[in-house]
């Protein structure tokens, strides 16, 4: 048989496209596993609830999965096989469940190390005591869309239930605890029912979105809010979504109480007593959207109430031109740190009680000690806040107390999950490890 050396023009293209595609796929498999490595290095394996298992039998390593996933690098393609590389930025998307042509995708909760508490819930979302109910991310499913259906579905079983009780003077028809997606859509559910209600927030509007990093782009799908209508978020910002709702807030007169946590839940004769920051409410039903994240861990130290003491970093750029004392010693704390140190006129005081960061990652780990070294940050390992005040911190380091001016504190020490307020409040709950 003769060559043909038109063949060539066809070949060559194709085994350099082949070649292109060989080289391209090993960079991204060792980029992939350099997140993986170091994320198991830094201990940062278990992701926070709902998440993909994949088959390795099974998965062709085409990328469809990590393609899909609307979070950055948490999926990768490690030799050959798609992988959790970044296992605690997975917030249960799902899409790459849906998006696996092979089917090598299930979705779980917890692992057979770590078990994820989820409530027992009722199908009108009703706790094991009966006239509370949950709704949003704390029943297990994240995403904003499903906190919205949620809320209202369960604000359905709640109007029901109202209609089995008289009204009582200075007793609610329910309390909502948590003004997230989940308890605003509770909240104007519980308006259309005209009940008589109240909802409390540790913090402040929009729950965990209020917290995203500036800029994040939120993925939702459409979702119907009772009284405001259909909603068509798609592809916003957070800064976008908040301002929604801010703007439902405004068009609905819908009044939650701000920064009034709930920190305890007793069970009356025929009513339940709330217990907030600010005192005690009554309510015939209480709805728990209060996510899975938590409250942020306190120092206790005297001044920590004072306003310029803070435990999330939302805009780093507030701080320009100020002194700020990060407390902590993990990611949040290191990230928060490298981000003040790059404002202009910054001073930055790292006070961390341990003598090395071995709960954070190596990139943040490195990212503070290049600061530290040109002197953006000011680095005090193994020291302990004594005392906030007014205009300056006591902190003890090395046996001494030592007093440094301070405009701002940023406490980053972690936080007190909302299981053991389940458990204190008598709501059965299920360990998952791993169960589908
Ligand atoms: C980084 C990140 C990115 C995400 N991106 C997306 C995305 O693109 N699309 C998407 O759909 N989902 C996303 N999610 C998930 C989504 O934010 C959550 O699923 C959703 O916010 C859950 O809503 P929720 O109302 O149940 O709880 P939350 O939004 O967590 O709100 C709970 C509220 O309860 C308050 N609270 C807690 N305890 C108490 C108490 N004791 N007393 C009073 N108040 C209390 C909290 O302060 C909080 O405001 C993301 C999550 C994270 C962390």
């Amino acid at each position: 048989m003769r060559f043909d050396p038109l063949l060539l023009v066809y070949a060559l293209p194709l085994v350099a496209l082949w070649g292109f595609h060989v080289v391209n796929a090993r960079r991204k498999s060792r980029q992939a596993r350099a997140v993986l490595d170091e994320n198991r290095d830094a201990g940062l394996t278990e992701p926070p609830s709902l998440h993909p298992v994949i088959d390795p039998a099974i998965c062709l390593g085409c990328g469809a999965c990590a393609r899909a996933c609307p979070e950055e690098k948490v999926l990768g393609i490690v030799d050959g096989k798609a992988m959790l590389v970044e296992p605690t930025a997975c917030i249960g998307h799902g899409a790459c469940h849906a998006a696996c042509p092979t089917g090598a995708i299930s979705l779980v909760f917890g692992t057979a190390t770590r078990g994820v508490d989820i409530p027992v819930l009722s199908p009108q979302f009703e706790t094991s005591v009966p006239g509370i109910f949950i709704a949003g991310e704390l029943g297990g499913m994240g995403l904003i869309r499903n906190a919205i259906e949620q809320g209202c579905q369960a604000v359905d079983a709640v109007a029901a239930r109202s209609k089995r009780f008289e009204k009582a003077e200075g007793v609610l028809d329910l309390v909502i605890v948590g003004c997230g997606p989940a308890g605003i859509a509770a909240s104007l559910g519980a308006m259309k029912y005209r009940l008589s209600f109240l909802t409390v927030e540790q913090s402040s509007l929009g729950g965990t979105v209020a917290h995203y990093p500036r800029g994040k782009v939120v993925m939702t799908s459409p979702a119907t809010l009772p009284i405001v209508g259909d909603v068509r978020f798609g592809e916003v910002t957070k800064e976008r979504l908040l301002s929604f709702w801010t703007d439902v807030l405004d068009r609905t007169g819908l009044a939650p109480q701000f920064e009034q946590r709930v920190t305890a839940i007793r069970s009356e004769q025929d009513h339940f007593s709330v217990e907030t920051l600010g005192g005690i409410v009554l309510a015939r039903s209480v709805l728990l959207a209060i996510g899975r994240r938590g409250t942020p861990r306190e120092l206790g130290v005297p001044g920590e109430d004072l306003d310029h003491v803070v435990y999330r970093l939302i805009d780093p750029e507030q701080y320009a031109g100020k002194q700020v004392l990060v407390v902590g010693g993990g990611d949040s704390a290191l990230e928060a740190a490298a981000e003040l140190a790059g404002q202009p006129g910054t001073h930055v005081t790292l006070s961390y009680r341990g003598g090395a960061y071995a709960r954070a990652r190596a990139r943040n780990r490195d990212r503070v000690r290049a600061l530290v070294e040109t002197g953006r940050i000011v680095e005090m390992l193994e020291s302990e806040v004594r005392a906030i005040f007014f205009d300056r911190v006591a902190i003890d380091w090395a046996g001494q107390v030592t007093e440094l001016p301070c405009d701002a504190v940023l406490i980053c020490a972690g936080g007190l999950l909302p299981t053991q307020f389940l458990r204190d409040t008598g709501i059965a709950v299920e360990t998952k490890f791993g169960t589908a």
